[in-house]
């Protein structure tokens, strides 16, 4: 497989995923993008290749346009049902009327993913047990001299 190759790559969205969570709006993503000079072109370039390669999945989520409650998560937009109700305010969401203004896209990382996005964790874990090593030694050191 070349994914093998392309996780040498550097992903920008990988520490978007650090900081976002394992599952984040797009809207969330590109707000963050945003705040680090990060073209919105870029990120959808890369979420693209990050969904291509599966490590990461796009789900829709639908919201009551009258309240704002969540009514489901979808895989594509073909299983997003015609109607909904929502449980909050009762009122009936009509996917014909309302999928336009109430969608929201979002993305997980996948099991694939979770693997592909981890060795920056371990990378800390290593960094933090180093530096607990050191302070464990340094206290050693203290201890011996009393
Ligand atoms: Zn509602």
């Amino acid at each position: 497989m070349n994914s093998q190759k392309k996780s040498k790559k550097h992903y920008m969205i990988s520490s978007a995923v650090r900081e976002l969570g394992e599952s984040f709006r797009y809207e969330n993503l590109v707000y963050w993008a945003k705040l680090k000079n990060i073209d919105e072109e870029d990120v959808k370039k890369e979420l693209k290749e990050l969904v291509k390669n599966k490590l990461l999945k796009v789900f829709f989520e639908i919201r009551c346009s009258e309240c704002g409650a969540h009514l489901g998560d979808y895989e594509n937009l073909d299983e997003i049902p015609g109607e909904a109700t929502c449980l909050d305010c009762g009122r009936i969401w009509i996917k014909e009327e309302d999928l336009d203004k109430s969608l929201e896209i979002g993305f997980t990382v996948t099991e694939e993913g979770k693997k592909f996005f981890r060795p920056r964790f371990y990378t800390w874990c290593r960094i933090i047990f180093n530096r607990k090593r050191t302070v464990e030694k340094s206290l050693r050191t203290v201890f011996k001299r009393n």
